[in-house]
């Protein structure tokens, strides 16, 4: 087949489900796609050098940077932006050969856990219409699962890259805090957000992630450490050998196995083990004492870090600008009417924490449960190559389930923040199915790495796919 010939399959598919599933925030014209998937052919026929992702057909969340499409991050407040340049992780993806064919859904500036915050339009999980993705990266995630592309770029702050992935039954990977870099990405929580990839194997995301990582000079957090070749180790690794994964230390979390999950998930989940350790794993159990104070550590430093973030919407330097009777009005009125609720429940939430009465009590509290954090997992994968967890504790849920009740939402988070407050790389992959009343809904596994080993994650994940 030709770029153009896959570029035409791929257009179709998308255009024919987009009525339903509502994926896209955004996508590019068809005559804009097939001429660049004729010039990836007009290179290939005359022998020119392609990119490892040559014709891959690409959609990319709406919170990272595109300078040939809007980029709203789901927001009314960034309605019609159109940003000067391509982030970083755009920019690679494009000098690698992929063909960005859209942009995708999301929670407002990633705020949220089911893509219903999205200030434009629900998106439905292709496996039941009637259910949520999950998110914030809802958009990606159904739009690699009813392969209207082939991957995705999400960004992961919470758990936005790997809950959705796991509610839609695709890879999703969170690379390390620094991997990847966040130039062009729409800060939420700068200390935790991340640029994530999804694919519908874990070839896929680990090839994209290959393609995007590295230190970049506009990012300063972005890590110098060097780039191992991802995709060489997806040919290499020997199926039929009896246990690849001989010796490879397992350790799962007790604490993500307990009450309040779902006991199909934890079935789903504790067969996945069982298959691992056919693989050759040395499984046993840890436990992670400080797990649930993960979740009110994370809301009170995400929402401190984006009060601070968003700060910049003032009706001045980007997006909409909503005139009023002098400049506390400008700056009012355009916030007002540009952020949507959940948006304005995180600002007051981020302010008061920040605010010189209860810094102590609340940031500050939060920070020293971070490090607490950090360190057991630091312990626990001393001992252990993976760590292994629910990606979240049910199944996608029906659409205005949880939307009038945010902290029951929250909660549905527990597996996945305190990945961010450490910093560490995680993958998910789908491991089972838990039947639902009309359709069977995907349940995703969680593999945990210690810093910069997503080496290791994506041949574990990829052996046991
Ligand atoms: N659901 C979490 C939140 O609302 C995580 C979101 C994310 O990772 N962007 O903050």
């Amino acid at each position: 087949t030709t770029a153009v010939d896959l570029a035409k399959s791929f257009l179709h598919r998308l255009r024919r489900t987009e009525p339903q599933l509502n994926s896209f925030l955004y996508v590019s014209p068809d005559e804009v796609v097939l001429k660049q998937a004729e010039e990836l052919d007009y290179k290939i026929k005359n022998n020119e050098e392609v990119g490892p992702l040559a014709g891959i057909f690409v959609g990319v969340k709406d919170n990272i940077c595109t300078s040939d499409m809007p980029s709203t991050a789901g927001s009314r407040l960034l309605e019609n932006y159109c940003p000067p340049y391509d982030a970083t992780a755009v920019r690679m993806l494009r000098e690698g050969g992929a063909i960005v064919v859209g942009k995708t859904n999301l929670d407002e500036f990633g705020m949220g856990s089911t893509t219903e915050a999205s200030a434009y339009q629900v998106t439905a999980n292709p496996w039941d219409l009637s259910r949520v993705p999950g998110g914030s990266s809802g958009g990606s995630a159904a739009a690699v699962s009813a392969r209207q592309c082939m991957a995705a770029l999400g960004s992961d702050t919470g758990g936005s890259v790997r809950q959705p992935a796991s509610f839609c039954g695709v890879v999703g990977l969170k690379p390390t805090y620094g991997r990847v870099s966040r130039y062009g990405l729409v800060a939420y929580a700068s200390s935790l957000d991340v640029i994530g990839c999804f694919g519908s194997s874990v070839a896929d995301a680990g090839i994209l992630l290959h393609s995007i990582s590295g230190h970049d000079k506009f990012d300063a957090t972005s890590s110098k450490q060097e780039v191992p070749d991802y995709a060489s180790q997806f040919v290499a690794i020997d199926h039929l050998e009896s246990k690849p994964l001989k010796g490879l230390r397992v350790g799962v979390i007790r604490e993500t196995l307990e009450e309040g999950v779902d006991p199909e998930v934890i079935s789903s989940v504790r067969d996945a083990v069982s298959h691992l350790e056919e693989l050759g794993c040395i499984v046993t159990e840890v436990s992670l004492p400080s797990f649930s104070l993960g979740l009110p550590a994370y809301y009170i430093l995400a929402s401190s870090e984006s009060s601070s973030n968003l700060s910049r919407y003032d009706g001045v330097r980007y997006g909409n600008q909503v005139h009023g009777d002098g400049l506390n009005s400008l700056y009012g009125d355009s916030r007002a009417q540009g952020f949507g609720s959940e948006v304005k429940m995180r600002i007051l939430m981020g302010t008061y924490a920040l605010s010189a009465g209860y810094y102590d009590a609340y940031y500050k509290r939060a920070q020293q449960v971070r490090t607490i954090i950090q360190n057991s997992f630091k312990e626990a994968l001393d001992k252990n190559d993976i760590l292994i967890s629910p990606a979240a504790p049910s199944v996608a849920y029906k659409i205005g389930e949880k939307k009038n009740d945010p902290l029951a939402m929250y909660a549905g988070d527990i597996m996945t923040v305190n990945v961010n407050l450490a910093g560490l790389p995680a993958l998910v992959l789908p491991c089972g199915f838990v039947e639902g009343e009309s359709a069977s809904l995907p349940v995703g596994i969680q593999m945990i790495g210690a810093a910069f080993d997503e080496e290791k994650l994506l041949k574990i994940g990829h052996v046991f796919e």
